[in-house]
């Protein structure tokens, strides 16, 4: 690919949207600064990316069908082993020394700093054998891909005369170039204004240019009627920020590239659910998450519908189940929950077991119970 193609491919496209009667084509200039935080580019953009979704089928084969007119192939991948098999292949076969990528986290999701060190390909700022290019979405009635660039740095690598790699999950995909505009001002808005120019690429050059759509529990997740929406994220990480657990937590403790709230509701359909049933647990419901999406996702419901759903498949350990059956039973008697300190402490050191109270500091109990603090609180307040 070219510079020039990509002007031409600019001007195809206009000429795409007159013939279509659209004359709503994206000029890319700066919007507004006081347009780019309206309520309504959000509400747009979580309209179309979830129409987009109902077709994702359509949408699909309609991009592919495009993007495939000039030759080239798209390299569809059930999971991450896939891709690295794939992508190990170019590089042994092209003999590549010097890779460029960013912290994208679909580079993280299928490992691709393991696959460059084992196969010994150094990483450089300056001009690499390959590229990694960060795609932001499949724009369908095109064939052509979203790059959202920051100073130009990606146009001058993709132009490099490199071989260039896109990866993207195949849930990235919008219908049209008015939803492609929406979703880079809304982003713009988002990430500190970072990503200046939106690109819409179509790459032509068979020898140098490769783009694999990944699956990778991907459409386990779209078979979920109700989950399914959560795949609408844009993995902006506003939602991580507000989140007291996540806060508390960290990363670490996930153990993957999806963390927080949304990572609370893909880890079970994206990695084995076995390992992750906990995490649609590591939530206390406050709601805070869904106040920052900008996709409006309705994520507390969304963690409950996982919640009903682990249990529905039998996805609960015995012990938990034991743990939470003794909770209730003591919550809902106030019998029990009148008891004195020392018998608090001892039913509390049940429900938190040995590992955890390792990990943590034992809570201090009231000699009181909430009780009798309640009565003399209302007795205080009538006086
Ligand atoms: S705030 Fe919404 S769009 Fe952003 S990462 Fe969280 S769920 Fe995804």
């Amino acid at each position: 690919m070219n510079g020039e193609s990509y002007f031409n491919f600019i001007q195809e496209a206009k000429l795409f949207m007159s013939k279509n009667n659209e004359n709503n084509f994206v000029d890319y200039k700066m919007p507004e600064k006081e347009s780019l935080l309206v309520a309504k580019q959000r509400e747009y953009l979580s309209i179309a990316m979830q129409k987009a979704f109902e077709n994702l089928d359509d949408n699909l084969v309609k991009f592919e069908s495009k993007y495939s007119c000039n030759g080239l192939k798209v390299n569809w991948a059930v999971d991450y082993d896939d891709v690295l098999n794939k992508l190990r292949s170019i590089i042994s076969k092209r003999k590549v020394k010097t890779a460029n990528y960013s912290n994208h986290y679909i580079y993280k999701e299928i490992g691709l700093e393991d696959l460059l060190k084992k196969e010994k390909v150094k990483y450089t700022e300056n001009i690499a054998d390959i590229n990694f290019i960060d795609v932001d979405m499949l724009v369908s009635e095109t064939g052509s891909l979203l790059v959202l660039d920051s100073k130009m740095d990606k146009t001058k690598r993709i132009n490099s005369g490199s071989i260039n790699v896109f990866i993207i999950g195949l849930e990235r995909v919008i219908k049209s170039l008015n939803d492609a505009e929406i979703y880079w001002k809304v982003m713009y808005s988002l990430l500190e204004k970072k990503y200046d120019t939106p690109i819409l690429l179509k790459p032509k050059n068979k020898e140098n240019d490769y783009l694999f759509i990944l699956d990778n529990g991907r459409t386990n997740m779209f078979s979920m009627k109700k989950q399914r929406i959560a795949l609408t994220c844009l993995h902006c990480g506003e939602c991580k920020k507000v989140c007291p657990v996540y806060n508390t937590v960290g990363e670490v403790s996930y153990n993957n590239v999806f963390t927080g709230p949304i990572g609370n509701i893909m880890l079970p359909f994206f990695e084995d659910i076995s390992s992750y049933k906990f995490a649609p647990y590591a939530c206390l419901l406050c709601g805070n998450c869904e106040k920052v999406c900008p996709v409006l996702l309705p994520l507390k419901d969304l963690i409950l519908e996982n919640r009903i759903y682990l249990f529905e498949s039998k996805n609960v350990d015995s012990s938990d189940k034991k743990r939470y059956g003794t909770y209730k039973t003591t919550v809902i008697s106030r019998k029990k929950m009148n008891r004195s300190k020392f018998f608090r402490k001892l039913a509390l050191k049940r429900f938190l077991t040995k590992p955890l109270r390792k990990k943590r500091k034992f809570p201090e109990l009231s000699k009181t119970t909430f009780n009798q603090q309640y009565i003399q609180a209302t007795q205080n307040e009538s006086r």
